[in-house]
C-alpha cells in the first residue's frame, strides 16, 4: 500500500503513520524526519533545511523531492509507504506523480486528518511535554511562534493538495479531533473504502 497522510502541524500524522506502520508493516516516510536526519549528520543537504526548518517554512522542493525519490528506491520501501509530510506543495504532488510514474507506481490513499486549527497549539504544547518527561530532546520548531509560521505555510502552500486530490477522486477524509485509537479506526474505514 502506498498513501499520503495530509494534514497541519500537529493533526496527529506522525502518530497515525506509526499506527499503520505497525498494522501494515509498511514504512513510514516522514521528510521531517529525514530533513532533520539530514541536519544532525550536517549534509549538504541538512546545511540548506536548517534554517529554514527553525523559521518554520518549507524547505525547497527540488531538495524534498529528490531526498523521497532517493528513499522510496530503498529496498524496504518496496512492500509500501506511508507518506506522512509529504508532498506540501502542489509542485511536489506533481513531481510525485511523475516519479511514481515512472517507477510504474501508484498511490492507493490520500488520507486528510482534519483538525480544529484553534486545538493545535494546545497539541503540540501537550507532544513538547511528554516528550519532555520521557526526556526526549524537544523539536526546535515546536514552539508556539514558529508553529504559527508552520499553520501559516500550511494554509498558503499545503492546504491546496486537498482539492489537488480531491478533483482526482484520491481524497479520504476523516475526523482528526477523535481520540488516537478512533482517529486509526477512520483511516482504516476510508483506505478500505
Ligand atoms: P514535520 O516534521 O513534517 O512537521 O516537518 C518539519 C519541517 O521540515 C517543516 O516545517 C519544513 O520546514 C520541513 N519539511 C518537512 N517536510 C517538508 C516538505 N514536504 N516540503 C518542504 N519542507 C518540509
Amino acid at each position: 500500500m502506498r498513501m499520503i497522510l495530509l494534514g497541519p502541524p500537529g493533526a496527529g500524522k506522525g502518530t497515525q503513520a506509526q499506527l499503520l506502520t505497525d498494522r501494515h508493516g509498511i514504512l513510514q516516510l516522514s521528510t521531517g524526519d529525514l530533513l532533520r536526519a539530514a541536519v544532525g549528520a550536517g549534509t549538504s543537504i541538512g546545511q540548506r533545511a536548517k534554517d529554514v526548518m527553525a523559521r518554520g517554512e518549507l524547505c525547497p522542493d527540488d531538495l524534498v523531492v529528490s531526498i523521497v525519490s532517493k528513499r522510496i528506491d530503498e529496498p524496504d520501501a518496496r512492500t509500501g509507504f506511508i507518506f506522512d509530510g509529504f508532498p506540501r506543495t502542489v509542485a511536489q504532488a506533481q513531481a510525485l506523480d511523475r516519479i511514481l510514474a515512472e517507477k510504474g507506481l501508484k498511490l492507493d490513499a490520500v488520507v486528510e486528518i482534519r483538525v480544529d486549527e484553534a486545538k493545535l497549539l494546545d497539541r503540540i504544547e501537550n507532544r513538547v511535554a511528554q516528550m519532555k518527561a520521557r526526556g526526549e530532546p524537544t523539536r526546535a520548531d515546536d514552539n508556539p511562534e514558529v508553529l504559527r509560521k508552520r499553520l501559516a505555510a500550511y494554509r498558503a502552500q499545503t492546504a491546496p493538495l486537498i482539492d489537488y486530490y480531491a478533483s482526482k477522486g484520491a481524497l479520504r477524509t476523516v475526523d482528526g479531533m477523535q481520540g488516537i485509537q478512533e482517529v486509526a479506526n477512520a483511516i482504516e474505514r476510508a483506505i478500505e473504502s
